[in-house]
């Protein structure tokens, strides 16, 4: 069995593209501090080092390959314009590239989408058939809320968002709905506004009729669902007092759950509500939570070992959430020459 973990962002990036972040902020108000992409060309050996903790982890874990993509907080889709959006986007997936060029065994790249607030988001479709096409990418990360914390564009659902989609099924890749950084004080970013960002996009789904409209497009909601698996009976009651269509028909081939939740219980509750078909296995390494378990003396992010530890999965269930549904949901036979690892 492979096991893949579809959910990696590069946090462990080499310390300038951080000094070239801050100049291009810097930028939005003096223009001459605007960076030169110079700034960036690190050396093989470098970009290694970078990622020496994240497959230290996947030895000691036993994952195999991550998908990975870049840090989600560093999008941050609310400051400067579309154009700087797609620069950063631009610089931030081309660094994944050569993350998963060097090491085409342990990742396999999705991308970041050049989102600004108030933009119709077919801003972005160049640079994620850049990605997919050119670059060899399975997916993207799609912000439901470019404003960070203020929710000031329509929701995931309206048509606003539609000629993404239609790319998304052309290409057929999947999006995974990944807020970033929380611009609004109320919300801590981790803490709450990715939390409430997954919640808010399953009622989103559940409201409406997206996935009569696209039935083959394919959306990964991270962090085990947000609340939505918790309170599976308030959704399920929702949408039938609304006179929905039961979860299963509505949005169940569409939408699927990683398994980022930070204990044994919690991923158990998951695994037994939520259908198996729609799980797919995730940490989220190296990022959202850093520390050990002081009552189990583990990481908190080590997910696989709550996953090894539900000893009721039948063997086939198991294979499905650690390689089969991500298999599936990504497409990955496409990808197998490039990547040995799911060949
Ligand atoms: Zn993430």
């Amino acid at each position: 069995m492979t096991v893949i973990d579809c959910h990696g962002h590069y946090t462990t990036a080499p310390k300038p593209l951080d000094e070239y972040r801050k100049r291009q902020i810097a930028a939005l108000k003096d223009p001459s501090q605007k960076p030169a992409r110079d700034l960036l060309k690190f050396g093989d050996d470098e970009m290694r080092a970078s990622v020496a903790s994240q497959l230290k982890f996947q030895r000691e874990r036993g994952t195999d390959v991550t998908i990975f993509s870049p840090r989600a907080a560093g999008m941050s889709h609310h400051i400067g314009t579309a154009a700087v959006s797609l620069d950063w986007s631009q610089v931030c997936n081309d660094l994944i590239h050569r993350v998963c060029t060097l090491y085409p065994d342990n990742f396999i790249g999705v991308c970041q989408l050049p989102q600004s607030p108030g933009v119709q988001p077919d801003n972005c479709i160049g640079e994620l058939e850049r990605c997919v096409k050119d670059l060899g990418f399975v997916g993207c990360n799609l912000n439901p809320d470019p404003s960070g914390g203020y929710w000031t564009d329509p929701p995931l659902t309206d048509r606003w968002w539609y000629p993404l989609y239609e790319k998304l099924v052309e290409l057929d890749v999947p999006a995974m709905v990944h807020v970033s950084a929380s611009a609004n004080p109320n919300f801590h970013h981790t803490g709450a506004h990715y939390i409430n960002g997954d919640t808010t996009a399953f009622m989103q789904f559940l409201t409406s009729d997206l996935f009569k409209d696209f039935p083959t497009l394919r959306m990964i909601i991270p962090h085990g669902g947000g609340a939505a698996p918790y309170h599976w009976g308030r959704y399920r009651g929702l949408a039938q007092d609304m006179k929905r269509r039961p979860l299963d028909e509505l949005l169940l081939k569409n939408v699927y759950f990683d398994t980022c939740v930070y204990h044994k219980l919690g991923i158990e509750l998951l695994l037994k509500i939520v259908p198996i078909d729609n799980i797919l296995f995730a940490s989220e390494m190296v990022g959202a939570v850093r520390g050990i378990d002081p009552t189990t003396s583990h990481y908190y992010d080590d997910t696989k070992r709550y996953i090894d530890a539900a000893d009721w999965l039948s063997e086939a269930d198991r294979r499905k959430i650690f390689e089969g549904n991500s298999r599936k949901v990504y497409r990955l036979d496409r990808v197998a020459a490039r990547h040995p690892a799911v060949a």
